[in-house]
């Protein structure tokens, strides 16, 4: 089913479950003695928040926010709407958000701008994926799993038109996939 629409696989189970322990350690370092808020942006960002709070030893909290970004399909204006905003507070907190891909850093500079006003103790980015040639915004995060080229992706998370957010690994569709799919 999901074979005939690989054109590649980018990042296997074993590759993305090698790179979430990693960060994982790294960040129970980091936020020792902390108050932490893993704040994981829907939906894409659901399997990595989910792999990497279980890498993560330490008391934690968790939270959910969901964007809209506005545009055609390939290019985010960076008009975003916030369609679920966090449950909690987040004042005097150590908040790390957990993307699963940045890519002109559109979404997450307004993210970042419309957090900063809640006054967190901190604010970071963890993503899993990062395009850092196609940023339009002067923007870093402070932990990334893989950096990649100008490819279209999906699986792990993310998704093609709400499809294959439960493929275990990230892959490249074909393009007679996607073009077949959108006519
Ligand atoms: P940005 O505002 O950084 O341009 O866009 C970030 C959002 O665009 C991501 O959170 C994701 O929803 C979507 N996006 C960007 N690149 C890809 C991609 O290669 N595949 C998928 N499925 N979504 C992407």
């Amino acid at each position: 089913m999901v074979e005939g629409a690989i054109d590649r696989v980018l990042f296997s189970e074993k590759d993305i479950a090698e790179k979430v322990e990693e960060l994982g350690k790294q960040i129970t370092k980091d936020y020792k003695g902390k108050d932490l808020l893993l704040v994981c942006v829907l939906k894409g960002g659901i399997l990595f928040m989910s792999d990497l709070s279980k890498k993560i030893d330490l008391p934690l909290k968790m939270d959910f926010i969901a964007v809209s970004s506005y545009g055609d399909s390939t290019v985010s204006s960076g008009v975003v709407k916030i369609l679920k905003d966090l449950d909690t507070s987040i004042e005097g907190k150590d908040v790390l958000i957990v993307e699963d891909i940045i890519d002109s850093g559109l979404t997450l500079k307004y993210l970042l701008g419309n957090l900063k006003t809640r006054k967190p103790a901190s604010l970071k980015v963890c993503t899993l994926l990062d395009k850092p040639k196609r940023r339009t915004v002067d923007l870093t995060p402070e932990y990334c799993g893989f950096s990649i080229e100008n490819h279209f992706v999906v699986g792990y998370g993310l998704d093609f038109m709400q499809m294959f957010r439960n493929v275990p690994y990230v892959f490249i569709p074909k393009q007679e996939y996607v073009d077949k799919m959108q006519s």
